[in-house]
């Protein structure tokens, strides 16, 4: 399923690359056929996330909303934008990787510094003349695919929806839920999620998340995904978030200590900032040089506790413990985390 950081990726993908043009809008499986027909012709004028939720408004004034659920992804293809960090995770070491890495100086940094480098040595790839041939694949991970061969490129199995400019095109498939929501029905919805440290004042957004966690009951693992308390956390960010706050994850909500309940919220704030920037869960601070291009590249040496059963803690040595709890999986470290 994925995360916050991807969900922002899109819109951002959308802002952009459809903003301000028409966009001919279709549903090339039929399911969406008479939401499509409401959008068609019209442009977006705002690409907004909240939580794992996008939200496109058009300029008459009705908006789609997008969940991609477990099985969604956007497949983009024409002018879009591929970071350095997707396309070195791909494989693709070539020049747009390459300005991502030698950006980086040599001493050991945190998460924090890097992430500002890549995002700062993101690639567009705009330009004069045909559209480009670049073919992207954004859901839980972002892959690069082989380049279309014409613009805009057959859809390909169910598109639920296909978004189409001039120089850039979007499916998506497999969607939770894609529907048209008039203002009132796209407050309605935002109302009910928790806060976003992306949108608003994430100082604001703080005092929410320590009001709604330290009112239940629920054990705090489940209150990070539960994205009525806050949004855009998934599986992995909550195990990492609570090893690095050294938290037990079965403390009641309410029985975490203010100023870790608040820690949390600030954690979450920043490692969003990075995943967004990156296109990764980065979770580890402090690594070398190798062990961040390791960590790019590999899941395995990527988190703390998140899908390591039985493998020791980085910290401690003791073997990581995995439990299912709400229906998924939970990883901790018994010890650091007692
Ligand atoms: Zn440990």
């Amino acid at each position: 399923m994925p995360e916050g950081h991807s969900v922002h990726r899109i819109a951002r993908q959308f802002e952009r690359h459809f903003e301000h043009t028409p966009v001919a809008v279709t549903s090339p499986q039929g399911r969406f056929a008479a939401g499509a027909a409401q959008l068609d012709g019209h442009e977006i004028v705002r690409s907004e996330a909240v939580g794992k939720q996008m939200f496109l408004e058009f300029d008459h004034g009705l908006w789609l909303r997008v969940h991609l659920g477990i099985y969604g992804a956007w497949d983009f293809a024409g002018d879009i934008t591929v970071d350095a960090t997707t396309a070195s995770a791909n494989g693709r070491m070539g020049q747009t990787a390459m300005r991502g890495t030698e950006s980086r100086g040599t001493e050991s940094r945190g998460t924090e510094s890097r992430g500002t480098d890549l995002a700062a040595h993101e690639d567009s790839l705009s330009s004069m003349g045909a559209p480009r041939l670049t073919r992207l694949r954004m859901s839980e991970q972002e892959k690069v695919e082989d380049d279309i061969e014409s613009f805009p490129p057959e859809p390909i199995g169910a598109v639920r929806v296909r978004l189409l400019t001039d120089r850039a095109v979007a499916d998506l498939r497999g969607p939770t839920a894609c529907e048209v929501q008039t203002p009132e029905q796209v407050d309605a919805t935002i109302a009910k999620l928790g806060p976003d440290p992306l949108v608003g004042d994430p100082a604001v957004g703080e005092e929410r998340f320590v009001a709604a966690v330290r009112k239940k009951p629920t054990p705090i693992a489940l209150l990070l995904m539960d994205q009525a308390v806050v949004s855009g956390i998934g599986n992995v960010y909550r195990a990492e978030m609570l090893f690095r706050a050294r938290q037990n994850p079965f403390t009641p909500g309410k029985e975490v200590r203010e100023e870790v309940v608040r820690a949390l919220w600030r954690d979450w704030v920043k490692l969003l900032t990075i995943g967004v920037a990156t296109g990764q869960m980065l979770t580890m601070d402090d690594l070398s040089d190798a062990d961040y291009q390791k960590a790019l590249a590999s899941r395995a040496d990527r988190h703390w506790v998140y899908h390591r059963t039985g493998e020791p803690c980085r910290v401690c040595g003791t073997p990581i413990l995995m439990q299912e709890l709400g229906g998924r999986k939970l990883y901790w470290c018994p010890v650091d985390q007692a």
